[in-house]
């Protein structure tokens, strides 16, 4: 039985990622850090069949420790401070997560399970202002934030590792992909989620940002099969990963508030806290190298991607109120 590591397992892609391995027959190990309030959230399917470990990306005694007890045959490094408008007010945070903390990860792997194959999470975000457009492994970076460079950082550490000590460590570019499991502070769960909740009536306005930026957005469920798929190869590489499509945040907004039969133009409003100090005007990917050597394809599409996500809010705002609303039942029966 082949053994993963994951780290970020509590995440979006991470949650999906172990899903996939565990379906392929993989023993799964999560490494998760200690919180308050532990969130298992994207975890509730699978939460009993993974080996969970405690562990910090900063604290390297636990990664070697994780490494050791997992004793991995595969080791994805997902987590991260992933989001990009939290680097400015936390650059340095930012730097440790996203940056100097892959090379505690690689550190780990040198020194506890040396013959594991590495996964790096790279973003399509070092393209940052863009140089050439569609943008491809050759394409320079040119990082525009905190969490850009940091990225920077851990992409060429990983690319060195592989250099320096022959390990087997590719870096996966993989552009936005979203699902009902994104993070509600990014752009297209920002959009779904209030949509469901104005469409219930529970919200009036939706407060955004730059609606002129492009994105190249997939299906996080498509985008970590990639990522398991360049673990499979004979020889370590680094990998984009997109749909070669892209979309405005205004189209999002349309193909979002439509679904439900709503006008995003009677409910958004342009608020300067949500524009960024340096935007990354347009993503645009060339995923040709993953189609040719990994035979990676892409399954689902940018419209029935909004859709699916909306669908999934308006679940959970309806459940949400169903229950609040058998609470109060309840206390009125008692009173
Ligand atoms: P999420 O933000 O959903 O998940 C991040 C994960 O990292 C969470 O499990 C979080 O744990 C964990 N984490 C954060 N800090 C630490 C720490 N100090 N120690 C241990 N764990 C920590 O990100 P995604 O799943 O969307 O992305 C996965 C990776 O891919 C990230 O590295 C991201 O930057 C990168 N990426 C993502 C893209 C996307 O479009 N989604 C595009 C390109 C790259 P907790 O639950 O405790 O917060
Ligand atoms: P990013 O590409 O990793 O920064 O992903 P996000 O989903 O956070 O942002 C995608 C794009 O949407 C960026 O160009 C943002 O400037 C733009 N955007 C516009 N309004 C908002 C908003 O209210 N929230 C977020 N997160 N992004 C917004």
């Amino acid at each position: 039985m082949k053994r993963a590591l994951i780290t970020g397992v509590t995440g979006q892609d991470g949650s999906y990622l172990a899903e996939f391995l565990l379906e392929k027959g993989y023993q799964v190990y999560g490494l998760r850090r200690r919180t308050s309030t532990p969130n298992y959230e994207n975890c509730e399917s699978f939460k009993d069949r993974i080996e969970w470990l405690s562990g910090d990306l900063n604290d390297l005694a636990s990664l070697i420790e994780a490494v050791r007890v997992s004793q991995p045959d595969e080791v994805y490094n997902l987590a991260a401070q992933s989001y990009v408008a939290a680097s400015w007010p936390q650059p340095l945070a930012t730097g440790q997560m996203t940056a100097l903390a892959v090379t505690n990860m690689l550190e780990a792997v040198r020194i506890a399970k040396p013959d594991a194959k590495f996964y790096q999470a790279s973003s399509s975000e070092m393209f940052g202002k863009v140089v050439e457009t569609p943008q491809k492994e050759t394409t320079p970076f040119y990082p525009r934030s905190p969490y850009g460079v940091a990225k920077v950082y851990g992409h060429w550490i990983t690319v060195n590792y592989r250099e320096s000590f022959d390990m087997f460590a590719c870096s996966g570019i993989l552009f936005n992909h979203e699902s009902p499991r994104r993070g509600v502070e990014f752009v297209t769960r920002k959009v779904t989620d209030a949509v469901a909740r104005i469409k219930m009536g529970l919200q009036l306005e939706l407060r955004m940002g730059n609606l002129d930026s492009l994105r190249d957005w997939g299906f996080a469920g498509d985008y970590v099969k990639a990522m398991w798929l360049m673990l499979q190869q004979e020889t370590p590489d680094d990998y984009v990963i997109a749909t070669g499509e892209m979309h405005s945040v205004r189209e999002l907004l349309e193909v979002a508030f439509s679904h439900v039969g709503l006008d995003y133009r009677n409910y958004v409003v342009i608020d300067q806290a949500f524009v960024r100090p340096a935007e990354v005007d347009l993503l645009l990917g060339d995923c040709t190298k993953a189609k040719e050597k990994l035979g990676w394809k892409l399954e689902v599409g940018f419209q029935e991607l909004i859709h699916m996500m909306v669908d999934e809010d308006l679940k959970r705002v309806k459940n949400r109120l169903r229950a609040s609303r058998d609470d109060m039942y309840s206390l009125v029966n008692l009173g």
